[in-house]
């Protein structure tokens, strides 16, 4: 019965409130309409009491309860171990504890097309936080939303791991699906895709394989890199492709690096794939990585004073999905041992895990903050362009490049497509004029103290 409680308590709270406070809880009397639950502390005990009492007893009354019953015991300190930062967490690791159980894939010959219930339900539009690093992949998905087929197709969205593609993927399938619920909607990785093709092909079942995916409306296909080397799968995939293109079906495709980046893809998939519209996704800044974990820990109705948060933000740089995992260890750390949030606190948490120091500045974050304070672009900095205007933001990105990455005067040359004493160059003339130009030297500590994420952005 336990296990059908939580079955229905993870259908209705988010991951991040089920790993922290569910998954450490244990049953310790269970019967038909009455629960004992063994809980670390009284902390935790008056936090079920306040937010899931309703919830537990529903779930009971769900199960046939007509007077259902909680009890909460603290369990002896003995089994109530200090988790210690190095300790692994209570829970799943976070990576576990992101999508949920997925309805096992239908036959091909069941609902051809119609496998909605693979998006997770979590990955809407409404859940996704816009920033500067994923606004063109947000609206171009948006677009492609409102008007399948025709806006842009393909629709192809490529960044690292972690950065929100298949989040951004599901969130057009969730838009579509309820707006048109006829509409068939079919999500599929490279690598299902490539095994449904070889079980196909070994059963003899490849023409319900192409009927299946080419009758869908709206066609999702994640990491498309590992198309790559497969030549059977990229035949049998040109020709999807066609058949959809050729109808005004809806594509859109995910990889982790850009389709002219792709080694042994054919040729011909490769034009395909920039027919329509090519947009990438970065690494979130800090004010969307704070962003982020606001959002987070509101829909997992905790509270968390705002400087924790940008604590976090600043330990987890490169990648969302770390970063959610970061906030769950921080909760799961205090709640376990009993402690109010606090920087201390959320830095002992994450201290095993990630080392504080490791906010590493990239080149491409202080180009893009640079460029963005100079109302130009990272690739007109990185041009040829001698106007005044443009060689300004370039000395002052190299200067900045320099003071805050470890990279080597040559190493930055080769990124700007110059040599190492053009380099040279700039921080001895930026460093001379800052000395001179009161105007210049704030707006270089104003971007420094943004590049690195401190408080107060705005000169
Ligand atoms: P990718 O497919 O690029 O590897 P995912 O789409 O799986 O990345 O995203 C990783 C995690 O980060 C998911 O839990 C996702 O919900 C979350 N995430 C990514 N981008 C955003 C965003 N802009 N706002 C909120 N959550 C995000
Ligand atoms: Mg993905």
């Amino acid at each position: 019965i336990w296990t059908d409680v939580l079955a229905y308590v993870r259908k209705n709270v988010s991951d991040l409130e089920y790993t922290t406070w569910f998954a450490p809880v244990k049953p310790l009397g269970v019967q038909q309409g009455s629960l004992l639950l063994g809980v670390r502390n009284s902390f935790t005990k008056d936090w079920f009491r306040d937010h899931y009492l309703e919830l537990l007893l529903a779930a009971l009354r769900s199960l046939g309860a007509e007077q259902p019953q909680v009890e909460f015991q603290v369990l002896p300190a003995a089994q109530d171990a200090l988790l210690l930062p190095n300790d692994p967490p209570p829970a799943p690791e976070p990576s576990a504890a992101a999508p949920r159980p997925k309805p096992a894939p239908s036959s091909p010959a069941s609902h051809p097309g119609d496998n909605r219930k693979t998006l997770n339900p979590k990955y809407t539009f409404e859940n996704f936080v816009v920033g500067p690093n994923n606004n063109l992949a947000h609206a171009a998905a948006l677009a492609v939303a409102e008007s399948p087929g025709k806006a842009y197709n393909p629709l192809f969205i490529y960044g690292d791991v972690g950065l929100g593609k298949t989040h951004l993927m599901h969130a057009v399938g969730h838009y579509l699906a309820e707006r048109f619920p006829d509409k068939r909607i079919e999500y599929v990785s490279t690598e299902t895709f490539t095994n449904e093709l070889i079980n196909a092909i070994r059963d003899d079942k490849t023409t319900q394989f192409r009927n299946r995916y080419r009758s869908v409306d709206l066609l999702l296909v994640d990491d498309i890199q590992f198309l790559a080397g497969k030549e059977r799968t990229q035949e049998e995939f040109f020709h999807t492709f066609n058949a959809l293109y050729e109808s005004n079906k809806q594509i859109i495709l995910s990889s982790d690096r850009p389709p002219k980046d792709i080694q042994t893809l054919e040729g011909r998939l490769r034009s395909r794939f920039e027919w329509g519209l090519i947009t990438d996704i970065q690494s979130p800044e800090y004010e969307t990585r704070v962003a982020i974990l606001k959002m987070n820990a509101e829909q997992g109705r905790i509270t968390i004073p705002q400087e924790v948060l940008e604590l976090i933000a600043r330990q987890v740089t490169s990648n969302i999905r770390e970063l959610e995992g970061a906030l769950m260890r921080v909760v799961a750390f205090a709640s376990l041992n009993n402690v109010p949030f606090s920087r201390a606190v959320a830095a002992k948490a994450l201290s095993n895990v990630f080392a504080p120091q490791e906010a590493k500045v990239e080149m491409t974050d202080v180009l893009r903050q640079v460029a963005a304070q100079y109302g130009t672009t990272p690739d007109l900095i990185r041009g040829s362009g001698r106007a005044r205007d443009i060689v300004v933001p370039r000395q002052v990105a190299q200067y900045l490049i320099r003071e805050l990455t470890g990279h080597s005067l040559p190493e930055i040359g080769q990124f700007f497509g110059r040599d190492h004493s053009t380099v040279m160059h700039a921080v001895s003339k930026i460093t001379d004029q800052m000395g001179k130009d009161p105007e210049l030297a704030a707006t270089v500590t104003a971007l420094r103290n943004r590049i690195q994420g401190k408080e107060e952005e705005e000169e």
